[in-house]
Parts: C-alpha cells; sequence; structure tokens
C-alpha cells in the first residue's frame, strides 16, 4: 500500500517534470552538448518502434518528441531540458540503411564516445516493438550502456497488438535473455492506446532523474 502510494508520487513528479521538457539543441557532435552536469536519460530504439510515441505519452504532450523526427535530425542527439539539472537526451532511431557507410561509422563512434564518457548519463530507456523482440541494433545499445555500468530499460512497446497472454509471455522471453546478457537491464510492457506501463515507467525515470 505504501509502495504503490510511493509509486504514484514518483509517477507524478516524473509527469509533472517531463511536462515541463523544452527542446534545447540537437547536437551532431558531443561538444555540442549541454555542459555534462546534472543527470540525462536516454532514449533509444529502432525507427518506428514507438519511442516517440512513449515519449509523447510519458510526458503528457502530443508533440514532445516531433522535433526529432525533422528530416536530417538521423544523425543528431535531440536534448530536451527539463530544468536546468535534468535531461532527456533522444538518440536517433536506427534500423534504416539509408545512411552511407562511413557516416554510419563516425556515428557509431559519436554514440559509443557519448556513452563512455557523458558523466550525466544515469540511464537508457529503450523501445522495442512487442512483436520483433531484441534486435542487433537494440543489443548494441545495451551492450553501451552495460559496459559502464548503467542501467537501461526496455519499453515493450505496441503490447496492444498482443492478447495479454501471447504480450506476457513475449516479456518473461525478453526478461531471461536480458538475464543472461544484460543483467542491469529491466523490462516491462507498455501500450499508448491501452495506456499499460505509463506509469511504471514513469517512476523509472523518476529513479534516474533523482525527482
Ligand atoms: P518511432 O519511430 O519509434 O518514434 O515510432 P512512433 O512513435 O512514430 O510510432 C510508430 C508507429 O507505431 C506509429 O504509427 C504509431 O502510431 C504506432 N504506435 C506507437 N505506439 C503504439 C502503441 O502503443 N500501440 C499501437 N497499436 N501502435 C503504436
Amino acid at each position: 500500500m505504501v509502495n504503490l502510494q510511493a509509486g504514484k508520487n514518483a509517477a507524478g513528479r516524473a509527469l509533472a517534470a517531463l511536462g515541463r521538457a523544452e527542446f534545447t539543441v540537437a547536437a551532431h557532435a558531443l561538444k555540442q552538448l549541454p555542459p555534462d552536469q546534472g543527470v540525462e536519460v536516454a532514449c533509444a530504439g529502432r525507427s518506428n518502434a514507438g519511442k516517440s510515441s512513449a515519449l509523447n505519452a510519458l510526458s503528457g504532450r502530443r508533440d514532445l518528441a516531433r522535433v526529432s523526427k525533422t528530416p536530417g535530425r538521423t544523425q543528431q542527439l535531440v536534448v530536451f531540458e527539463l530544468d536546468p539539472e535534468r535531461r532527456l537526451v533522444d538518440l536517433p532511431g536506427y534500423g534504416y540503411a539509408a545512411v552511407p557507410g562511413a557516416l554510419r561509422e563516425h556515428w557509431g563512434e559519436t554514440l559509443s564516445r557519448y556513452f563512455e564518457t557523458r558523466v550525466a548519463l544515469k540511464g537508457l530507456l529503450l523501445a522495442v516493438d512487442i512483436r520483433r523482440g531484441l534486435g542487433e541494433h537494440d543489443r548494441s545499445m545495451l551492450f553501451f550502456a552495460a559496459s559502464r555500468d548503467l542501467p537501461a530499460h526496455i519499453l515493450l512497446t505496441k503490447a496492444d497488438k498482443l492478447g495479454r497472454g501471447a504480450a506476457g509471455e513475449v516479456l518473461r522471453t525478453v526478461r531471461k535473455e536480458l538475464a543472461a546478457e544484460f543483467p542491469q537491464t529491466t523490462a516491462q510492457l507498455f501500450s499508448v492506446p491501452a495506456k499499460t506501463g505509463v506509469d511504471e515507467a514513469r517512476v523509472v525515470l523518476a529513479q534516474w532523474l533523482a525527482l
């Protein structure tokens, strides 16, 4: 009972903070990021995994993540400031092969350096379409996080597309995979239309963002 109330309070604090999020910068290079102080959470996922919809649902805002989808922003870290000490960093959706090899390599290096060096980074929120499961790029992101003991949390998105039993089955399977490969990673079901797991995810963000 106490935990339930504490969870609700934390989810409320996350909603309030995310509701104040403001676009700050779209950075091509790490030196364009805001000073490395305070705390930030990175959000990642394959293109079309439902990351933007999730960010909008978590923040109670319709248009928060739209700016990240502007063409040309495929290789930028899009920063949203919640307050002077807290940020969300939206990483570009991956999975489309449209980026030429050398550029992709450069970007891969930028991302890996971001994960290696960014002191403010406190967690990775990863959107994974429940019907696809963990892909190669998802594993790369989890690997980046694991390399520095950063916690990661997976939203198994579009859970409404599967029946309750099937969705629960995928969650169990993914958790088993994670326990073996990335033990610092947690996972949950998430659905925007069914409002599944929205508060659960907010509680994780509240913890990482020290809200
Ligand atoms: P992004 O590329 O990862 O940012 O993905 P979007 O948030 O743009 O979502 C991709 C598509 O999936 C859109 O057509 C969304 O409407 C749809 N979508 C996102 N979340 C959900 C969900 O929870 N349930 C269902 N049924 N569709 C979703």
